[in-house]
């Protein structure tokens, strides 16, 4: 898959990491098949790639959404066709996203 280029230092704020495909077939090794990127949002919007200046567009998806995402946004695990459960007792676990049972109860 893609790479990652780092262009600002960490900082401790969160950045978005967006990732980006050439427009055309076209691109160097660094950019075709796609590549991500840390950037921040007061940034610019990339328009071509930092390697080989061939027209690239953002990728709206987000792929590495588990990976660089910890977040469990219930509206995201849902919207990603996962079930989201929260433990609200001993052996019970009560739905906060998605499809399924509201409540599991594993009691034995
Ligand atoms: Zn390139």
């Amino acid at each position: 898959m893609g790479r990652t280029i780092q262009l600002a230092s960490q900082s401790g704020s969160r950045m978005p990491i967006y990732e980006y495909k050439p427009k055309l077939e076209t691109g160097c090794d660094f950019c075709s098949g796609g590549f991500e990127l840390l950037r921040k949002i007061s940034e610019p919007k990339l328009l071509a790639c930092p390697q080989c200046g061939v027209a690239v567009e953002r990728i709206i998806s987000a792929p590495n959404l588990t990976k660089s995402s910890p977040s469990l946004d219930p509206a995201n695990v849902e919207k990603h066709g996962f079930t989201q459960y929260r433990k609200s007792g001993k052996g019970v676990y009560e739905k906060t996203a998605g499809k399924g049972p509201s409540v599991i109860s594993s009691d034995d």
